[in-house]
């Protein structure tokens, strides 16, 4: 097991990474900007570096600096957590090459799975469901697309390999419009991601976003934890999350549970990670993978007992997966909303110093949050500020909680989207359960 871990994040991840490492008797070093000297995880690190100014490039998503930290502090392995770093490969090969170890996949499977084209490809060799499609990039020849379109059916969607963050995509309704939207969508691929290859989807109208989490250790053992409907989002951003996905069907769910372990073992996959699905018709279609511990893995952890971050830190340490997938046992329901610092109509970033902190608390209720009253919300980053987790037996009790804790929570001194949350968890369409994922954006009349 490693000695000492680097967590190379900020918030309220880094604070969860960090207390698992405590759990684990792995000391912790927190590396931060300028402005987030004062961050909670900072204060409760065995050590601390400040590795630059508050813009993300001269900070957190400086290789070089972060690999130098790991040099002066004697750090084994680094934790990206999400977002930065986390699923860049070449980072992970320069974290390798230097002797230290990166807390996820190796650098070749990250280059696999974040290129959407090979991804898709790797899945269907593994025999995951993924979206008919032109099964790989488009080429220049006018004739081919449009027999793609032809062969796909209307409307269709042409998304950028190199995509992420819901960008690079643009949906076409008819045929005339199909050329155009490629040398669009092609154009903007270039500009943002450094590569034009783009590809074509069936445009399905109403899915949901159902995602399956998977630990590895890459030495040919694999086990998933059921699945998260993540399907209230705005703007491709995910809002409020649960496990399990409600009213799926449970042959197809299996399926696919057994298929993502299989693609696990098969790329070699080593650490936690996610496989997310459009979910239609009782259909399942692969759409990415995500090579990294994610924001919502909290409700996956409520329903399953395990702390994924613990068992992600042990498989990357080099020991094999001992738990089994009949260990793994899925009891009772979570939510998770996202509590951002931003405006609650018009979705403006609102930084500023939270004069007063108060957390929710009782049976079932989990806040992950770096806040401290008093603590400046600076304007460089992420907007979001914390999770509240609610578990119970039941959906509907795992809601009811829901709907107390976030009338419990104070932040007071800057807006933040608790008034829609709130609103949210009493909304009767969603407590019903099975949205689909334009259901916020309509309600919002978006
Ligand atoms: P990103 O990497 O940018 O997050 P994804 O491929 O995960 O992109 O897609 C993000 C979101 O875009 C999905 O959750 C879904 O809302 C929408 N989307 C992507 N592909 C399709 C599709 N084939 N049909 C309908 N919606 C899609």
């Amino acid at each position: 097991m490693f000695e000492k871990i680097l967590i190379a994040n900020r918030g309220e991840i880094a604070l969860r990474i960090l207390r698992a490492c405590k759990e684990l008797g792995i000391k912790t070093v927190a590396v931060h900007s300028q402005i987030d000297r004062n961050l909670k995880h900072v204060r409760l690190a065995d050590e601390s570096v400040c590795i630059g100014p508050n813009p993300s490039p001269e900070s957190y998503l400086n290789i070089p600096r972060i690999i130098s930290a790991m040099e002066i502090t004697d750090s084994m392995a680094v934790h990206p957590g999400y977002g930065f770093l986390a699923e860049n490969a070449d980072f992970a090969e320069q974290v390798q090459k230097s002797g230290f170890t990166f807390i996820g996949p190796s650098a070749d499977v990250i280059r696999l799975m974040g290129d959407k084209v090979s991804a898709i490809k790797a899945m269907k060799k593994a025999g995951v469901p993924t979206v008919p499609g032109s099964n790989g990039p488009l080429p220049d020849d006018a004739e081919v697309c449009l027999k793609h379109g032809r062969d796909i059916g209307y409307p269709v969607i042409i998304k950028a390999a190199a995509g992420g963050g819901g960008r690079g995509m643009r949906v076409v309704q008819t045929e005339s419009a199909l050329m155009n939207s490629i040398r669009v969508t092609k154009a903007e691929a270039l500009a943002g991601f450094g590569d034009d290859t783009v590809y074509m989807e069936k445009y399905l109208q109403n899915p949901r976003h159902v995602e399956v989490q998977v630990m590895s250790d890459g030495q040919g053992s694999a086990v998933h934890f059921g699945d998260r409907d993540c399907s209230l989002q705005r703007r491709h951003q995910k809002v409020l999350e649960e496990a399990p996905a409600p009213g799926i069907d449970e042959e197809a769910r299996q399926k696919t549970y057994d298929a993502c372990v299989n693609a696990c073992i098969e790329i070699g996959y080593r650490g936690a990670g996610t496989f997310e699905f459009l979910y239609e018709d009782g259909h399942f279609y692969f759409i990415e993978m995500n090579t990294r511990i994610q924001v919502e893995h909290p409700v996956t952890e409520m329903i399953s007992g395990v702390d994924l971050i613990k068992e992600q830190i042990r498989v990357c340490s080099g020991e094999k997966l001992t738990l089994k997938q009949e260990d793994i046992v899925l009891k009772g329901h979570a939510f998770e909303c996202r509590i951002n610092a931003e405006d609650p109509k018009t979705f403006m970033p609102c930084p500023g110093t939270v004069n007063q902190f108060h957390a929710p608390g009782g049976l079932g209720v989990r806040v992950d949050s770096h806040l401290y009253s008093g603590y400046p919300v600076p304007p460089n980053y992420d907007s979001m500020i914390a999770k509240v987790i609610t578990y119970g037996d039941t959906r509907s009790e795992a809601l009811a909680r829901m709907r107390s804790a976030l009338d419990e929570l104070v932040v007071d001194g800057i807006r933040t989207n608790i008034p829609l949350q709130q609103d949210l968890v009493r909304d009767s369409g969603f407590a019903e359960g099975g949205v689909n994922i334009h259901y916020l954006e309509k309600k919002l009349g978006l």
